[in-house]
């Protein structure tokens, strides 16, 4: 067993860190307060190669194995004080990229995956419905074919990048009788007729990833968008899922660890009773959860991605892996909060920030309930 990054994984991942410190950070408390997407980060990313990480170096990628990508995007959320941005770019990859890249025909993937990969093209995916959350695939939106275009008629909820996507993977059930098993992806353009975005959303955190509304009215896409076979949607977002949960949340490992350096530096220079309040179990053992939390969730997310990376499918690890980490990011950041104090409490040190982004997690790529469901059912409850 070897629990380390190879020499070239911890260079990309010290590599990213100077890049996000360096060219990402600044400005990033005003346009969260002003809900301003970082258009001109996101294109910084995109020179960078973090839009195309995972992807094939054909279509402009890295080439990156998924421990790599891991490392890096655990870089990325060490740095960040911007994890709106993070955010917007790891749905990309995960939920757009790597579907197009799985799924798609060779037209498919030289049409769309170098724009994607260059920044040039902004993407996202669209399940959610008013009325279907965690039962995703009791969504009602409508795909029917006529000749050689299907017509969709549906609307979407909570779609991260609509309201900026140029391109967005829709589900949509092209069988009424046939349940998971009628529902098929398509990939559509926003210059699509019948393709509109309804009005942006405002969320607690995560308050410059733009997030909006998808309204599809006899939206017509040609057959040749169809990502996979028809009835293939269900398959799809499994898929998906897997990927997100396995490599997104290594995004908040790497900000846990910082805000664990964060608290550890602060408790032993903030001085009450004439000591630090570091010197105070109350506080210390605080920390010791803080490491316990950093330590444990890079094990299951390093097993989840050696896994992937060596072909094994891994859909109860990496729920396993999601839920641990989404709900050890909240218990850390509100411990970071109470650690320090009024100015935890206060804007300005940004903690309170992290605690609204860390909330998000345990509700996107499936909610912490449903992660437990998971797991449960591969116990064979
Ligand atoms: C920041 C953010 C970004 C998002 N981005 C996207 C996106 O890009 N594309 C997209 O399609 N969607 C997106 N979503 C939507 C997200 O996938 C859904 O919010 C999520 O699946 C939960 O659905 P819901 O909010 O409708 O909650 P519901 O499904 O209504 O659940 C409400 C509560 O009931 C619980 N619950 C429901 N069913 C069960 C059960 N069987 N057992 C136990 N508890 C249960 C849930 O866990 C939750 O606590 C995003 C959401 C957020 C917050």
């Amino acid at each position: 067993m070897d629990f380390l990054l190879t020499q070239e994984q911890t260079k990309l991942k010290e590599s990213v860190i100077n890049f996000v410190t360096k060219t990402l950070n600044e400005g990033a408390h005003e346009r969260q307060n002003r809900e301003d997407f970082y258009l001109e980060g996101w294109k910084k990313c995109a020179d960078f190669g973090m839009l195309g990480l995972p992807m094939p170096k054909k279509y402009g990628g890295l080439e990156m194995d998924l421990l790599a990508c891991v490392g890096a995007m655990e870089g990325f959320g060490y740095a960040s004080k911007d994890f709106g941005l993070l955010f917007s770019i790891n749905s990309q990859i995960w939920t757009c990229e790597a579907p197009i890249l799985r799924f798609g025909t060779e037209e498919q993937k030289n049409k769309y995956l170098g724009g994607l990969i260059s920044g040039t093209l902004i993407g996202g995916h669209a399940i959610t419905e008013a009325n279907s959350g965690s039962d995703a695939f009791s969504l009602t939106c409508r795909a029917k074919r006529s000749g050689d275009k299907y017509i969709l008629n549906g609307t979407k909820m909570f779609i991260t990048n609509a309201p900026i996507a140029d391109i967005l993977l829709v589900f949509a059930r092209t069988d009424e009788r046939k349940g998971f098993a009628g529902i098929s992806v398509f990939i559509v353009e926003k210059g699509f007729a019948g393709f509109s975005i309804g009005k942006p959303l405002k969320m607690m955190g995560l308050r410059d990833c733009p997030l909006g509304e998808v309204i599809l009215q006899d939206c017509d896409v040609p057959v040749e968008n169809r990502l996979g076979k028809e009835g293939a949607g269900s398959a799809i977002f499994n898929s998906e899922m897997e990927q997100e949960r396995s490599c997104l949340f290594a995004t908040h490992l790497g900000s846990m660890e910082k805000i664990l350096e964060d608290c550890i530096e602060y408790a032993k220079t903030r001085h009450q009773f004439g000591k630090p309040i570091g010197s105070n179990q109350g506080i210390s053992h605080k920390i010791a959860e803080m490491k316990l939390r950093v330590e444990m969730s890079r094990l299951i997310l390093y097993k989840v991605a050696w896994m992937k990376a060596n072909g094994l499918r891994a859909p109860m690890e990496s729920a396993i892996a999601k839920l641990y980490i989404s709900e050890s990011y909240v218990a850390t950041c509100l411990d970071a909060v109470q650690i320090h104090g009024a100015y935890g409490y206060s804007t300005e040190f940004g903690l309170e920030r992290n605690l609204r982004d860390a909330i998000g997690g345990k509700i996107y790529s499936g909610t912490s309930e449903i992660q437990r469901n998971i797991i449960a059912t591969f116990l064979g409850l």
